[in-house]
């Protein structure tokens, strides 16, 4: 099956009983046993539940992998693969990593004894010099957050395989329309489905995949007992809003790179990032591991004024000024005032995050009321 279908059928059978297309929202915490562990496979939805399930074979098939595994947030899916960890480990780590990844690594699992070691990844050889006996895994995000760097997959993965480690991808950005890891190597794409696969900003969920199968067992275990799983309703909801993910990225894309030309000869516009453009440092591998370049883009004003930036995100009408990304309607954040605002100037000024970076999600809309919109609130 290609993916365009497998967005709208993976993992989804008819129901049995009346014939129902959707899967059902099974609203139930247990199921009825005929005799004791006389059951259907489902005892209770903390472990199993079929809406969850269906949803859970969903994210496996769009992501090329054999096992889906679903939470209540991207962070609780993080979590989960943290725990396969043990006092002791260390990880590498992306650098401009998405913030609340930062918090749990740093401010979590560095008290229960785990290393992280956070890396610019577009340089291998910077990856490669922080492995040593203790390291388990490698954590890479790509497309990078607000700044968009792309990390080479196949180096990592090629990296990660020398050394014995696991590779872990949180492929939120990109989204498997876009970029599928494993098919690149990595043996644990997670998501945060808020984001595109969700795609209505209605739900905050995670997801994990894995096609090792001793791997998914780990995380099914874990899943289970730390129990940071997500309900019925939500389950629903993500498999109605991945029927569309191939026809919304579609868009969202376009109209990215309608924003990224119209920004690039923008006169107040400094710089542009987007992996799309020629300029971009990252652009080459991009176009090589990604369909396409993706929604999410960030641009600084010449100046570079911080009182200016506020003002630009104040004025815009269509675009919503909030956190959070992947939703068809568009949105913008200034990091150095809103996600990133809790890191020194200077820490955050090294990664890019400089006072006049704002970052747009890149919704659906109509392009030339978005393209309106920016150039009325630019000036
Ligand atoms: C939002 C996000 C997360 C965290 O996901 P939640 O669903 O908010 O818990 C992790 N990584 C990236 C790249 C994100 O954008």
């Amino acid at each position: 099956m290609k993916f365009n279908t497998k967005a709208i059928h993976g993992g989804q059978h008819h129901e049995p009983a009346y014939g129902a297309v959707m899967p059902p929202i099974y609203q139930t915490s247990t199921y009825a046993q005929t005799t004791p562990g006389g059951h259907k496979g489902y005892e209770y939805s903390r472990t199993h539940n079929p809406t969850r399930k269906a949803l859970e074979d969903c994210f496996a098939s769009i992501e090329s992998g054999k096992f889906g595994l679903a939470f209540g947030s991207g962070l609780a899916a993080i979590d989960a693969v943290l725990k396969l960890l043990k006092p002791g480990d260390e990880v590498v780590s992306t650098n401009d990593l998405y913030g609340g990844t930062y918090r749990l690594f740093k401010r979590i699992f560095e008290p229960f004894g785990i290393q992280f070691h956070f890396v610019g990844m577009q340089n291998i050889d910077a990856i490669e010099a922080q492995i040593n006996k203790n390291t388990k895994l490698i954590w890479v995000e790509t497309p990078t957050n607000p700044m968009l760097n792309i990390i080479d997959l196949k180096a990592v993965s090629k990296l990660a395989k020398a050394n014995g480690l696991l590779l872990a991808v949180d492929n939120t950005f990109a989204t498997p329309y876009l970029q599928r890891p494993l098919e690149l190597g990595a043996d644990i794409v997670m998501h945060s489905a808020t984001k595109y696969l969700g795609g209505h900003s209605d739900v905050v969920m995670g997801a994990l995949i894995v096609n090792d199968e001793k791997l998914a067992e780990k995380l099914y275990f874990i899943q289970n007992a730390s129990g940071a799983i997500c309900g019925p309703m939500d389950s629903f909801l993500v498999l109605r809003g991945i029927k569309t993910l191939h026809i919304r990225m579609q868009r969202h894309c376009e109209n990215a790179a309608a924003v990224a030309k119209f920004l690039s000869a923008h006169p107040k516009i400094q710089k542009v990032y987007w992996p799309g453009l020629e300029n971009h440092p990252n652009h080459d591998i991009a176009k090589v591991q990604m369909k396409d370049f993706g929604g999410m883009l960030s641009f600084v004003t010449k100046g570079n004024n911080y009182a200016e930036a506020i003002k630009i995100v104040e004025r815009l009408k269509i675009f919503t000024l909030a956190e959070s990304l992947g939703g068809v309607e568009s949105l913008a954040g200034h990091p150095a005032s809103m996600t990133h605002a809790s890191i020194p100037k200077e820490e955050r000024e090294k990664s890019g995050v400089v006072d006049s970076l704002i970052r747009l999600s890149v919704g659906i809309e109509d392009i030339d009321d978005l393209l309106a919109d920016l150039k009325q609130a630019i000036g």
